[in-house]
């Protein structure tokens, strides 16, 4: 008899046999089949009638190695275990929940292998395309496993884990004797121990213990020794966040207090009137501006019941109300459409590139294609880069497609998010709208995937797994061969490089919509400003000027100052030292708003001091401007606009975020300031005016990808000018007003940019001309990072052939982060391969080296190099 593990059968040739034990079936066999003839026998569990059988699995734990760990498969839970599955496995003395990513029938024999505890999923909680992506992903970015596929479920595998306290099998027989045996009263309190264990199946805490049993503490670690009881950590599901519900009662208590108690109860008996039913407290401290303590007196007087419940989903509402426009396609858009539909026709691998200037209507590209792709009965998946974007993208698509469409982002609430991907998983939604991590959506027959804005960093992950979505989907299409769109006015130059090269497809939309003219760009010379009339705001003349024009005719302006906070430095005039974060080598950055300097990049904060902390003098001098400067600098130069300003000091969490943008939408506001998220993607209809504060402070960083990045921003930022009726303005204060990435930005000529960055690119071996990596190495202690660094440096100097080129070590342009000391190399190969594979050995180099792993720190194809 041969066991075949998951292998089809024909069911065309198929014998059912409904009832009998395995007796009957086999006799049932023997009477039909001949010598020679093949038999299968279907059964839903192996172990039943095959109790010989053995299983091993490979599972990925969220620990930071490299591998995945070999366990074997105990026979109750062989008809269980699927790759896919999570599982819970006993790692050193912990248990962890890992990922199934395989099965074997060749348990090793030669080393002790572990049983896995228990199968957590039922069925796959991953398909087999997505195990495969994981697989990939730990592969390339050389990544731990464990990580890769914590990262691509729906809610983090990392569960609370706590100690328990259970019988073992010895402990069990030890009772036994006991209530045999005529016991005095050391063995009496001893037999009341284990049986109150015995009694708690599901573990029971040592606190539990000592509670309920007196002489617990004194006993228990003899117990342990001897091996009647043991203690295993064991996990527990995260608790879920909460939130406070009240609902009116009708009756209460008469306060007979004072006038605003009563006006409470009159004005939450109002807003409940009607029949309304539980509702969350914040919406009805939100709604009626009642204070939560006074709500919490009601509930004690017995007007309302309150109680807790775990924050539902928050899907985004369906709004029936809203009217998505209604765009007959131009005839750019019709022929890319028309060759994304061809594309989808041919049903295999293929990229296309959507290259739309900034209001080409690339939205409504996307939004056909996805109707195309539901049609051919297949599902669709759209990335977008910022969660602020989600709302308006899974808005439109919710109005065009109804409850198909599945929204997924990092800043839902888990259960929320859960929900979703359920949805998904089992066809309910057939679209899936989100961020970064959409990119794992679980979408069966999956048929296209859209990437818009495929330049934005925020698609790249800065956490291990240090994966870039975009590069992933791309990745996935090729796995399940599907089509994917890239959408971009300003493509990487990775991206346009392959167009170029003819590896994906170029569709391109040259003009805006309705023909409305790109926005006229001027550069204004802050050299020239600073001569003319030197002053001290950040505005120059020419940008309040025209803030006011625009102003008087009714129009908005949006305002770009790409740097937080009120000024950049502290700086002590007498003595010249500038305050610095405690952890990081970075200065501090002043926060009016706040009163505290801050640290961008720890979070650090401090009180602002009066004088010098080194010398004393009092002669502290703020320098440089931020983006609460420059609002403060709109209110006072324009007292009567409606300023709102947009960064992520002045609106935390995505609903303020989508006030402030709708408030802004609607024209309730007048001029809008922040930071890039003022640049991005916005679709405003009224604005005629944008003003670029300081188009140079990207320029001033130390990263190859300066110039594009400011080139970029510049050119989104003017695309937000000029959308609706009325022609845009763009006006960018600069010093550096004739480095090409201002000129190109202004001129809004990507291609010409593309061309002289290539140049460079080029010369300086750099992507998309080379693979680049980067390797961080990182200590508490400065001389054991320069050590490490050293003998990584000595590893990979031997390394150096296949084209590879290896800088440093060197100190990080950070050199202290979080206290922590940085030392960083750069690795350079014309191959991706010849730089994957140099990684790996690093990484086992390491482990012989017993160099800590989480001290050397690896980026694949790095965004940042800070
Ligand atoms: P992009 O993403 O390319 O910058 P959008 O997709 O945001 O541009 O489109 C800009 C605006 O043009 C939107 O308000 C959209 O509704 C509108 N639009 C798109 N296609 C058409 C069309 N064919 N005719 C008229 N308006 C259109
Ligand atoms: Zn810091």
């Amino acid at each position: 008899v041969q066991t075949l593990h998951g292998r089809h059968y024909d069911p065309a040739s198929e014998i059912t046999i409904t009832a009998g034990a395995t007796q009957a079936i086999l006799t049932a066999i023997l009477a039909i089949v001949r010598p020679g003839d093949e038999v299968i026998v279907l059964e839903p569990c192996y172990d039943s009638y095959q109790p010989n059988i053995e299983l091993a699995g490979g599972v990925a734990v969220p620990v930071p190695l490299l591998t995945t760990f070999c366990y074997r498969v105990p026979p109750g839970w062989i008809s269980l275990a699927q790759p896919g599955c999570r599982v819970h496995v006993p790692f050193r003395n912990r248990s962890l929940v890992g990922m199934l990513v395989g099965l074997t029938d060749k348990v090793p024999q030669h080393t002790p292998v572990k049983d896995i505890f228990e199968v957590l999923d039922a069925s796959p909680i991953l398909p087999p395309q997505l195990l495969e992506l994981g697989r990939w992903i730990a592969d390339y970015y050389v990544a731990p496993p464990g990580s890769v596929f914590e990262a691509m479920l729906p809610l983090p595998t990392e569960l609370r884990t706590k100690r328990l306290l259970y019988l073992t099998e010895t402990g069990q027989e030890r009772i036994e004797k006991l209530r045999l045996a005529d016991n005095e009263d050391r063995s009496r309190a001893e037999l009341a121990l284990l049986e109150w264990i015995a009694a708690r199946k599901g573990g029971s805490s040592l606190q539990q213990l000592q509670r309920s049993v007196a002489s617990a503490g004194t006993m228990l670690p003899r117990l342990l020794r001897a091996g009647t009881v043991e203690e295993r950590e064991v996990s527990r599901r995260r608790k879920e966040k909460t939130e406070t519900i009240v609902m009116w009662l009708g009756t209460g208590k008469e306060s007979s207090q004072s006038a605003t108690a009563q006006s409470s109860v009159a004005a939450v008996a109002e807003y409940f009137r009607g029949g309304r039913g539980p509702t969350a407290l914040h919406e009805v401290t939100a709604a009626t501006s009642i204070k939560r303590s006074a709500v919490a007196k009601l509930v004690r007087a017995g007007w309302l019941v309150s109680w807790q419940e775990p924050v539902i989903a928050e899907a985004e509402p369906l709004e029936f109300d809203f009217e998505p426009p209604v765009n007959v396609l131009n005839a750019e858009q019709q022929v890319a459409l028309e060759a994304i539909g061809r594309m989808l026709e041919r049903r295999e691998f293929a990229t296309g590139l959507l290259y739309g200037v900034t209001g080409s209507g690339k939205t409504e590209v996307y939004l056909r294609a996805i109707q195309m792709a539901l049609e051919r009965g297949g599902a669709a998946l759209l990335m977008v880069p910022e969660i602020a974007l989600t709302p308006a993208a899974s808005r439109l698509l919710r109005a065009k497609l109804g409850a198909t469409v599945a929204v997924l982002h990092s800043a839902m609430p888990e259960s929320a998010r859960a929900e979703e991907w359920r949805r998904l998983r089992h066809g309910e939604a057939r679209v899936a709208v989100g961020t970064r991590s959409a990119v794992f959506a679980p979408l069966e027959n999956l048929r296209l995937i859209i990437v818009d804005e495929e330049q934005e960093g925020s698609y790249k992950q800065e956490e291990t797994p240090k994966y870039n979505g975009r590069d992933v989907a791309v990745v996935r299409a090729k796995l399940e061969g599907v089509v994917v769109v890239l959408g971009s006015a300003t493509p990487a130059l990775e991206t346009f490089a392959n167009a170029r090269l003819g590896k994906y497809q170029l569709l391109e939309l040259r003009s805006r919509v309705a023909d409305r003219p790109l926005a006229q760009v001027e550069i204004v010379d802050m050299r020239e400003e600073f001569r003319a009339s030197p002053r001290v705001t950040p505005l120059s003349q020419s940008l309040e000027h025209a803030i006011e024009a625009e102003l008087a005719k009714g129009n908005q302006a949006v305002v770009l100052m790409n740097r937080r906070g009120y000024s950049w430095f502290v700086l002590c005039r007498s003595c010249g030292a500038s305050i610095q974060c405690r952890n990081c080598s970075i200065s501090l950055t002043y926060h009016k708003s706040r009163n505290r300097l801050l640290c961008h990049y720890c979070g650090f904060q401090q009180p602002v001091p009066k004088s010098c902390p080194r010398c004393q003098a009092e002669y502290i001098y703020f320098v440089g401007e931020g983006a609460e400067r420059v609002e403060e600098r709109l209110r006072e130069r324009f007292p009567l606009a409606r300023v709102a300003r947009l960064d992520r000091d002045s609106v935390r969490g995505k609903r303020r975020y989508h006030a402030v943008l709708s408030g802004f939408a609607q024209g309730k506001l007048d001029i809008l300031v922040g930071t890039q998220m003022v640049a991005k993607g916005h679709d405003f209809q009224r604005v005629t005016l944008v003003g670029v504060v300081s188009a140079d402070l990207i320029l001033g960083l130390p990263d190859f990808r300066a110039a594009e990045r400011t080139f970029e921003l510049l050119t989104q930022v003017a695309g937000r000018a000029g959308r609706g009726d009325f022609p845009g303005k763009v006006l960018v204060q600069t010093y550096f007003p004739d480095h090409y990435a201002i000129q190109f930005g202004a001129a809004q000529d990507y291609e010409g940019f593309y061309q002289k960055e290539s140049e460079y690119r080029r010369l300086m071996h750099y992507p998309p001309f080379v693979a680049l990596s980067s390797i961080l190495v990182r200590s508490r202690r400065l001389e054991e990072a320069g050590r490490i660094a050293r003998r990584l440096g000595d590893f990979l100097e031997k390394q150096e052939e296949g084209g590879l080129k290896v800088l440093g070590p060197a100190a990080a342009p950070i050199a202290r982060l979080r206290s922590d000391y940085r030392f960083q190399f750069l690795l350079k190969a014309p191959q991706r391969k010849v730089l994957i594979q140099t990684l790996h050995r690093l990484l086992s180099f390491c482990r012989q080296a017993e160099i800590p792993t989480d001290k050397v720190l690896i980026d694949v194809d790095p965004l940042s190099l800070m």
